[in-house]
């Protein structure tokens, strides 16, 4: 049976997946509850932890170990694209990741150059990188997954989410076409979706995400993407990848910004955030004869 389809039958059984979130529920899924699920059916059936048995129940964790990282999450939001309140993770230990254990077990989601990297861009985070690619060139799963999102969203356009078993996700935004659905299981290298321009962009490209517990890393320290290649084999995640990125938060969040309006000169613009002239055209890297746009980004601090 196709994953998709245990799912589907399952969340028939079992309600919607995106509310099998609790940790109560999961600790429930995990160590048995045996009072939630019945007497038992069949004593062929091997004994849960707690010493309880129930088919049902392990037929359901059996299906729910299909799900890449289920417990690590707490479950499987096919809602969500990431988790609002994520907090920081404030990691005592490093993590090994395990990347790849062979060559075709990874793959760069498009060959194309990065045209904005990863970090603080006018005043907000920029949590991927944009690669280069044309209208409706293939766009591949980086590594084997499962899709938790495949939709329309207005700010990724055509988005396709895939959760990997180490507990990774990777994003693929602004696509023209998904050939993906939530619940397909796909390998590193399969087809997800075309390239485009959906969604909050102004042009062609790939948005590419790399995500563990919804707090973002950097995808130029898991791939070369130049050479189209994993930087290591393994991934260790510290402490130290995510103070790097608060730091650069802090910094993005300290850059404000003033968006041309009619009638905005550059005067003005400098008198009402308490600046100069000069101070504006230094850190806008502008004359003071510069033309300003409507609409136009012009940072004040
Ligand atoms: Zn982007």
């Amino acid at each position: 049976m196709k994953v998709a389809h245990l799912l589907l039958a399952l969340s028939l059984a079992f309600g919607p997946w995106h509310l099998l979130r609790a940790q109560s529920e999961l600790d429930t899924l995990a160590i048995g509850g045996a009072e939630e699920f019945g007497p038992y059916e069949d004593m062929d059936v091997p004994e849960l932890i707690d010493g309880t048995s129930d088919r049902s129940l392990l037929e359901r964790e059996d299906s729910l170990s299909l799900i890449p990282g289920y417990q690590l999450y707490g479950g499987w939001n096919t809602e969500s694209i990431f988790g609002r309140t994520a907090m920081p993770l404030a990691l005592k230990d490093t993590i090994r990741l395990c990347l790849s254990n062979e060559a075709c077990d990874n793959a760069m989601p498009v060959c194309g150059d990065v045209t904005s990297p990863f970090g603080p861009r006018r005043g907000r985070m920029h949590y991927g990188i944009d690669l280069e690619l044309y209208n409706g060139d293939p766009v591949v799963a980086a590594f084997e997954g499962m899709v938790r999102i495949s939709r329309y969203n207005s700010t990724f356009g055509n988005v396709v989410v895939v959760r990997h078993s180490n507990g990774l996700e990777t994003l693929y935004a602004h696509l023209s076409q998904r050939n993906v659905e939530t619940g397909d299981h796909v390998e590193a290298g399969d087809m997800l979706g075309l390239g485009g321009s959906t969604g909050r962009s102004t042009g062609d490209h790939l948005h590419f995400e790399v995500r563990y517990l919804d707090q973002p890393i950097d995808p130029q320290q898991v791939f070369d993407v130049q050479n189209g290649e994993l930087k290591h084999r393994d991934f260790d995640l510290h402490a130290g990848v995510f103070a790097q990125i608060a730091k650069a938060k802090a910094e993005a969040a300290r850059t404000k910004y003033h968006t041309v309006r009619r009638g905005d000169t550059l005067s003005s613009i400098a008198r009402r955030n308490g600046t100069t002239v000069a101070r504006l055209c230094k850190i806008n890297r502008i004359s003071t004869r510069s033309k300003l746009r409507i609409g136009q980004r012009i940072r004040t601090t």
